[in-house]
């Protein structure tokens, strides 16, 4: 394993990549990915400061540099995953900070980092993740402690199961704001530092 290698050159004849220091690894097959940037809509607007993201309260997901500015999803530059459960999750802490600031409340530091992730391993298997800013991915059961019926940091068939059933539980149960068990901020009950 090689770490901080940064490309200079794929060497498709000889089929090895080098990277600027010089150094040389030969390759089968070569699956790059580039380095994720912000799109380019925020540069343009110039609200980004240069990284290409939008500085952002980590918590109140207001904008630092711009008055009555509120931003979510991969715009912002808060130290967790570019991910679709980032953005709804962040997504609730705005909705809630915006409706306190019309009423003349303070925003509250709300949001935590949280995300959730389903990661395919193969076809019928699949891991769940679950983490914020301070704590990263644990044992446990999601999102019931001790039912799941999903099962954290693990490889199983019910994980897969729950990624393809995903879409039609977002579309119909947490678009429409039904978002009775999925709280916006990481729960800690039931999870744990090992497996069983
Ligand atoms: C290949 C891929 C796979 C992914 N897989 C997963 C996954 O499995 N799980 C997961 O949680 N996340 C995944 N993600 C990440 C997830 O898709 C993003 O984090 C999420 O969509 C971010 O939501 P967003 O609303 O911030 O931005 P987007 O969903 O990108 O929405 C931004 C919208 O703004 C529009 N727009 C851009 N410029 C303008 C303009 N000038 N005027 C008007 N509209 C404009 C765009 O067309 C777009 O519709 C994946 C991302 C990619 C690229």
């Amino acid at each position: 394993m090689s770490t901080g290698f940064a490309i200079k050159e794929v060497n498709k004849a000889g089929k090895y990549i080098e990277s600027y220091n010089g150094e040389q690894i030969n390759y089968d097959l070569l699956v790059i990915i580039p380095t994720n940037t912000g799109d380019p809509v925020i540069v343009d607007s110039e609200m980004d400061d240069g990284s290409t993201y939008v500085p952002t309260d980590k918590n109140t997901m207001k904008a630092l540099n711009h008055k009555n500015v509120y931003v979510l999803g991969d715009a912002t530059n808060v130290p967790t995953s570019k991910a679709g459960s980032v953005a709804h999750y962040e997504a609730e802490v705005v909705t809630e900070n915006l409706l306190a600031e019309i009423n003349g409340k303070k925003p509250q530091p709300k949001y935590d980092g949280h995300s959730t992730c389903f990661i395919v391993s193969e076809k019928g298997k699949a891991y769940l993740v679950d983490f914020n800013y301070d704590t990263e991915p644990l044992f446990g059961t999601y999102p019931f402690p001790g039912i799941g019926p999903f099962s954290l940091l693990k490889e199983t068939r019910i994980n897969w199961q729950g990624k393809l059933g995903f879409e039609r539980l977002y579309w119909n149960t947490l678009l429409p704001g039904k978002n009775m068990f999925l709280p916006p901020t990481m729960s800690m009950t039931g999870k744990k530092q090992n497996p069983d």
